[in-house]
């Protein structure tokens, strides 16, 4: 009999070196990013000022499949790639299901997530544009961590706006920040216009993802030399996730395992994108048909209760417009834990994946995703970042109904990153304080009556 690893890490050799764009295999194309100021499709060279050239190569790149990934970026993934695909033994057993249930681990680097997957990328193409340095946003803290790592890694100074509740929540985010040299500033802040302008509409403002992201865009484009980068959403953020997925599929075959069912958590959609891009590929394809799940909060619904329609990306209404699953740029969703899924969009590319019914989507309550998260801290010895606890709740809840049913499904899930730094929610969970806010419709209209009219 085959003994069956509980922890699979391929050899670097194994290792991709390619990326995979899964916009090659669709049989019908996101719609493409507008203009605001001509409210015309944005050209690859409107795009120059906010983002260094081959990154406005590849957002707007519908054709290549394959993108080789530089050396230089897989000298820097080998430093913490491949990652483990773990079989999680222990959880089934405690689950009593039949159900094989696997996961992906990104966690194990110092930025603590697969958010270093693509901030090496965007870090090192700065950098061989000859670029003067960066600015970004941060929520939870996770890119800014991962973003600062690569841009010391590659010699390129940084500025992180960072959402103002994170930067008071979770000192010692910023503190890791510092060491790898970025500056980290609280947003909104005064440094910025559109900051000082939210600031003078709502002075107790807690930020917000959006927010951040204005300002940082501010920033890029008034300094000389310097560029925006974003760590999710973006097409380019997707294809450089695809790594996950490609390394997943590798290891499974190597088991002879094929996912009937794989479950990723979604923020901006980023390392769903990753995880799912070559299983994508096989049902856009008609190879397979696995079935694929994003779970996003119940207190940030942008899949489950947004809109499929054109919007800004950020509150200040400055980058291009997207058209995609969106709560309106003005939302700002109740101070919930899972700072990284708290953004009002979704990757364009997986909205049309999604509006075209080739995955699915559920919301699940904050409270319920600590019970699974720590449930699997006991039983995989990993203490699971609050996003990546809602990917576990979602495979959880499949491999239960399993039980129910008896079928001997495949699980693979994508767990995203530790949560050390996220003690004060897994402090809330155990002290009976966390709530579960839902938004009311009439809130959510608000943020829908903030979306801009497309003639
Ligand atoms: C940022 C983050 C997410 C959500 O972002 P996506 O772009 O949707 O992947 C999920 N998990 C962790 C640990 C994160 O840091």
């Amino acid at each position: 009999m085959v003994k069956i690893p509980h922890r699979l890490y391929l050899t670097e050799d194994e290792m991709p070196k390619q990326w995979y764009n899964m916009r090659a295999d669709m049989k019908e194309l996101p719609d493409p990013m507008i203009n605001p100021a001509t409210m015309k499709p944005a050209a690859e060279e409107d795009l120059y000022p906010v983002f260094c050239k081959k990154l406005a190569h590849q957002e707007m790149d519908n054709e290549t499949r394959y993108v080789d990934i530089p050396d230089e970026i897989l000298e820097m993934y080998k430093i913490y790639r491949p990652s483990p695909l773990i079989r999680a033994f222990n959880l089934e057993k405690a689950l009593d299901t039949p159900a094989k249930i696997y996961y992906k681990f990104e966690g194990n680097n110092t930025s603590g997530s697969h958010k270093l997957n693509s901030a090496i990328a965007q870090a090192y193409y700065a950098k061989d544009q000859g670029l003067k340095g960066l600015t970004t946003e941060t929520g939870a803290g996770q890119w800014g961590t991962a973003l600062a790592e690569a841009c010391s890694y590659f010699g390129l100074p940084l500025t992180v706006f960072m959402v103002k509740v994170s930067y008071q929540q979770k000192p010692f985010r910023k503190a890791v920040m510092q060491t790898f040299d970025a500056e980290v500033i609280a947003s909104p802040s005064d440094t910025t216009q559109i900051g000082r302008k939210i600031l003078a509409e709502d002075p107790n403002t807690t930020g917000s993802l959006g927010c951040a992201i204005s300002e940082a865009v501010e920033k890029a484009v008034s300094s000389e030399g310097y560029r925006y980068v974003l760590g999710s959403v973006l097409n380019q953020v997707l294809l450089h996730q695809s790594i996950i997925g490609l390394e997943s599929k590798i290891a499974m075959e190597k088991l002879d395992e094929y996912p009937d069912v794989v479950i990723g958590c979604a923020g901006g959609g980023s390392n769903l994108g990753g995880l799912i891009a070559p299983f994508m590929q096989d049902k856009l394809t008609g190879k397979a048909d696995p079935r694929i799940v994003a779970v996003e909060p119940a207190s940030c619904p942008s899949f489950t209760r947004g809109k499929y329609a054109y919007d800004f990306c950020d509150t200040g209404k400055i980058t291009p417009m997207a058209k995609m699953y969106t709560l309106g740029s003005g939302f700002i969703p109740s101070a919930n834990h899972a700072g990284g899924l708290r953004y009002h969009g979704m990757s364009p590319i997986l909205s049309k994946l999604y509006h075209d019914k080739y995955m699915e989507a559920v919301a699940v309550e904050q409270s319920k995703v600590f019970e699974a998260a720590v449930l699997f801290a006991k039983k995989e010895t990993i203490l699971p970042a609050p996003e990546s606890a809602h990917a576990i709740r979602a495979a959880i809840d499949e491999a239960l109904r399993c039980k129910e049913s008896g079928e001997k499904k495949t699980i693979l899930f994508g767990l995203t990153g530790t949560g050390y730094f996220d003690m004060t929610a897994y402090e809330a969970y155990h002290e009976g304080r966390m709530s579960d806010y839902i938004p009311t419709d009439e809130e959510l209209q608000k943020g829908f009556d903030s979306l801009p009219q497309i003639p």
